[in-house]
C-alpha cells in the first residue's frame, strides 16, 4: 500500500521567511491546485488523504465538501498554518478551532493531524490523543536544518507514547532518511522516489508521500526563494502521475485504511 496525502492551506510562504505581504492567506493557489488534483486522483480511481487547514476550510467550505463527496479522507492541518519558531501560538486552541470547522462541514469526527511545517514531539501526540485524533502524521524522520533534526526517530507506524492511543505516521524517508515528498520531488526528480518506493515495499513498508495543493499550479512568488516555485505546475502534475502509473496496483488508499481505524 502506498498513501498519497496533500496538505491544503492558506499560502503563507512568505510569512514563514518573515516578508509581510498580501500574498500571505491567499486560498485560491490551494483551491486551483485541488482542482487539478481530484483530477487526477479521479482519473485513477485513487483515494488519498487531505490534510486541510481550518482558515482554507472556512474559505473555501464548497470544495471541503467536493473533496469529502469524492471519497478521500478529510485530516487536520491546524488552523493558523504557522507553527514552525510561533511562540505567541496555543497550539491545543488553534487546533481546537480547525478541528470544529472541519468537523461541521463534513459533519463527520476528524480522525488525523498534521502539524503546518511537520513540527512534530511528544506534547503534541499528548494533545491529539485530549481531542480524540486517532493519528497524527508530522513527523518527517530526517534532517532539515533550521527545522527538524528527526534522524534518531522511528520511520515506520509507532505508538510515540505508551500513556496515549495516538498512532504516528511518519511521512516516508529514502533509506538513507533522504526526504522524498514535495520539494524534494521537484528539486531531485521522481525517478529518485520511485526508486525508494519500491525499496520500501520490498521491506514491507508502506510509502508515506506528501506534497501541497499549490505546488500543483505555476507559483511565480517573488516572495519566496526559488525552490518554492521550481518546477511546479503541469511538470509536477506530471511528475505525480508518473509515479501514480508506476505503481497503479499498489494500491493507493488514505491514511485512515493503512492503519485501518
Ligand atoms: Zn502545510
Amino acid at each position: 500500500m502506498i498513501a498519497l496525502t496533500i496538505d491544503c492551506e492558506q499560502w503563507n510562504c512568505p510569512l514563514l521567511e518573515g516578508k509581510k505581504v498580501n500574498e500571505n492567506n491567499e486560498t485560491s493557489f490551494s483551491k486551483k491546485g485541488n482542482e487539478i488534483i481530484l483530477d487526477l486522483l479521479d482519473k485513477y480511481k485513487i483515494k488519498a488523504t487531505f490534510f486541510i487547514t481550518g482558515y482554507f476550510a472556512e474559505k473555501e467550505p464548497e470544495q471541503v465538501r467536493l473533496i469529502k463527496e469524492n471519497g478521500h479522507e478529510i485530516a487536520c492541518h491546524g488552523y493558523n498554518h504557522f507553527y514552525r519558531d510561533n511562540k505567541d501560538l496555543d497550539i491545543k486552541q488553534d487546533i481546537v478551532k480547525a478541528k470544529g470547522i472541519l468537523e461541521k462541514i463534513t459533519g463527520e469526527n476528524i480522525k488525523g493531524f498534521r502539524a503546518p511545517q511537520m513540527q512534530y514531539s511528544e506534547k503534541l501526540i499528548e494533545i491529539l490523543d485530549d481531542l480524540n485524533f486517532k493519528y497524527d502524521s508530522s513527523l518527517h524522520p530526517c534532517y532539515l536544518p533550521g527545522y527538524y533534526n528527526n534522524l534518531t526517530k522511528p520511520t515506520e507506524i509507532f505508538k510515540p507514547l505508551e500513556n496515549c492511543d495516538v498512532i504516528e505516521i511518519p511521512a516516508s524517508v529514502s533509506s538513507f532518511r533522504f526526504p522524498i515528498s514535495w520539494l524534494f520531488i521537484r528539486l531531485f526528480g521522481i525517478n529518485r522516489v520511485i526508486i525508494a518506493c519500491k525499496k520500501l515495499l520490498k521491506k514491507n513498508m508502506r510509502p508515506v508521500l506528501y506534497f501541497h495543493s499549490w505546488e500543483f499550479i505555476e507559483m511565480e512568488s517573488k516572495y519566496v526563494p526559488f525552490y518554492y516555485n521550481f518546477h511546479t505546475g503541469k511538470s509536477f502534475a506530471k511528475d505525480i502521475e508518473k509515479l501514480i502509473r508506476e505503481f497503479k496496483n499498489a494500491p493507493f488508499v488514505p491514511l485512515e485504511t493503512l492503519i485501518k481505524i
